[in-house]
C-alpha cells in the first residue's frame, strides 16, 4: 500500500512524520507523495483540511487518518503516544472506511460563461470588502431573502463544529448529507427582514447568493481565502463527491463532540 505524510511542520508533528514514514516503510508499505492509498495527518484539524486539499483530485483512491500533536481534533482523534499502534494498524492494511459529505461551491462570473468549481470540507464563507455584504438568498428557485450584515457561512456537517459553530449554528452528525447557512450578524430591523436561524438543507436542494451590491467579493474555501472579482451568483450544494476517512477503532462523533468541547477526562 501506498501512503503519504502531511505533517504541521512544528518539531513534534515533523519528528512523529519520521517516525512513522520509517515504521511503514519498514512494514513494506510504499512512501508516495503523488499517488498514495492513506494519508497520515500529523498536527490538527487545520492540517487535515491541508491535507484533504492537496489530495482532492484522487477522493476515491485515497484515505485520510489524522494524529493530533495539539488538542484533540474532529478530524485528528490519533495520539502521538499512538503512533506505533496506528502504524500496526495500516500495515494490515484492512480498515473501516467513512465517508463525510462535502460542499460543492460554483462562482459564476459575470459577461462571460466561466465558472469555477470548488469542494469544502469544513464550510464556504461570503463577505464584502465593504462594510455590508448585500445578497439575494435563493433556496430551490425561489426568492428566500435579502440578506444584509456581514457575511455568510455554508458548512458541511463534518465542518459544523468549527467556524458554524461559533456563529451559532447546529453541530450535524456527518452521516447526515446536508449543509447549514448560517448569518453572521444580520441586521434586523423594521426595514430589513433576515430568517435569523440557521437553515440546514438536505441533498439535491440548491442555495443561490446573487449579489444585490458588490461585484467583489471575499470567499473562503475551508482556509483557502479568495478575492472574486464580477461575480453573478454563487451556488451551493451537496456534492455527490465524499472525503473517505480511515477508520481503525470506533470513536464515534459525539464523543469527540463531547471530548472536545465539554469534558476530555470523563
Ligand atoms: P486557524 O485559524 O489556524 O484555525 C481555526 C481553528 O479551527 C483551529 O483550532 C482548528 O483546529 C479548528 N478547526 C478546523 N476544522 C475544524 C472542525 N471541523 N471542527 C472543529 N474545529 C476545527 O485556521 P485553519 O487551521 O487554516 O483552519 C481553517 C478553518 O478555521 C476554517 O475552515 C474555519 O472553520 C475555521 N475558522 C473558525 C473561525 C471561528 O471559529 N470563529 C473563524 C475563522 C475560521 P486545529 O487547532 O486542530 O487545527
Amino acid at each position: 500500500m501506498k501512503f503519504a505524510i502531511q505533517s504541521r511542520n512544528d518539531e513534534l508533528s515533523n519528528r512523529l512524520m519520521d517516525e512513522a514514514k520509517k515504521y511503514l516503510t519498514d512494514f513494506g508499505l510504499v512512501f508516495d507523495e503523488a499517488e498514495p492509498e492513506i494519508v497520515l495527518s500529523i498536527g490538527g484539524d487545520g492540517t487535515m483540511l491541508h491535507a484533504y486539499h492537496k489530495y482532492q483530485h484522487r477522493l476515491q483512491e485515497t484515505a485520510f487518518v489524522g494524529i493530533h500533536t495539539g488538542h484533540l481534533g474532529f478530524y485528528a482523534d490519533w495520539k502521538p503516544e499512538e503512533i506505533e499502534k496506528l502504524v500496526i494498524a495500516i500495515s494490515r492494511k484492512k480498515f473501516q472506511v467513512i465517508e463525510y459529505p462535502l460542499l460543492e461551491v460554483t462562482v459564476n462570473y459575470q459577461d462571460s460563461n466561466e465558472s469555477v468549481t470548488y469542494l469544502a470540507m469544513n464550510e464556504s464563507t461570503v463577505k464584502s470588502p465593504e462594510v455590508t455584504l448585500v445578497m439575494d438568498v435563493e433556496l430551490n428557485g425561489g426568492h428566500f431573502e435579502r440578506f444584509r450584515g456581514d457575511g455568510l457561512c455554508m458548512s458541511t456537517p463534518s465542518g459544523s463544529t468549527a467556524y458554524n459553530k461559533a456563529l451559532g449554528g447546529a453541530i450535524l452528525h456527518p452521516s447526515l448529507a446536508s449543509m447549514q447557512l448560517t448569518e453572521m450578524a444580520s441586521i434586523n430591523n423594521r426595514v430589513f427582514r433576515t430568517v435569523g436561524a440557521p437553515l440546514v438543507l438536505p441533498a439535491h436542494h440548491k442555495c443561490v447568493l446573487t449579489p444585490v451590491k458588490g461585484p467583489d467579493f471575499m470567499v473562503t474555501i475551508d482556509h483557502l481565502q479568495l478575492f472574486l472579482k464580477d461575480v453573478k451568483s454563487i451556488e451551493y450544494q451537496v456534492s455527490e463527491k465524499r472525503v473517505r476517512f480511515a477508520r481503525f477503532r470506533p470513536f464515534p462523533f459525539w464523543s469527540r463532540v463531547h471530548d472536545s468541547f465539554i469534558d476530555s477526562d470523563v
